[in-house]
């Protein structure tokens, strides 16, 4: 998708401060942190929403979470714990319209979220 700036990140046509790569995936630090740590991982693939996911890619989504569990290890967040969090579509609070997977940790969290 060519206006999509995730997309652009994928092909580092935008400059972000990466923390993981591999053929179908990319991982970078969040611009606006919502926590110590905050890393969004997301396909290199345009995928809008997770609504938009079919069957075919549940592998894709998969090594998202495996992405997840590596760079929380890299990070020193997978002991003291993290949370991970797909917002879909806007009234979940979806800004940027290409999946991504929120890794977010370094501090104690709240649950419910609100
Ligand atoms: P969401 O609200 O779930 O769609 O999350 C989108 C996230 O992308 C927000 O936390 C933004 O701060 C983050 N974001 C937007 N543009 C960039 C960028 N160029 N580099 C890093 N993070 C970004």
């Amino acid at each position: 998708m060519n206006e999509c700036i995730f997309c652009k990140i994928a092909l580092r046509q935008i400059p972000t401060d990466l923390v993981y790569e591999d053929p179908e995936i990319i991982a970078f630090r969040d611009l606006n942190p919502q926590a110590p740590i905050h890393i969004l991982i997301i396909p290199k693939v345009h995928i809008a929403t997770l609504n938009d996911l079919i069957p075919e890619q549940a592998p894709l989504v998969g090594k998202m979470i495996l992405a997840a569990q590596q760079i929380a290890v890299q990070e020193g967040i997978a002991i003291p714990g993290y949370r991970t969090v797909f917002n879909c579509n806007a009234g979940a609070g979806q800004t940027v319209f290409h999946i991504h997977l929120h890794l977010l940790g370094g501090r104690n969290m709240n649950w419910p979220p609100g």
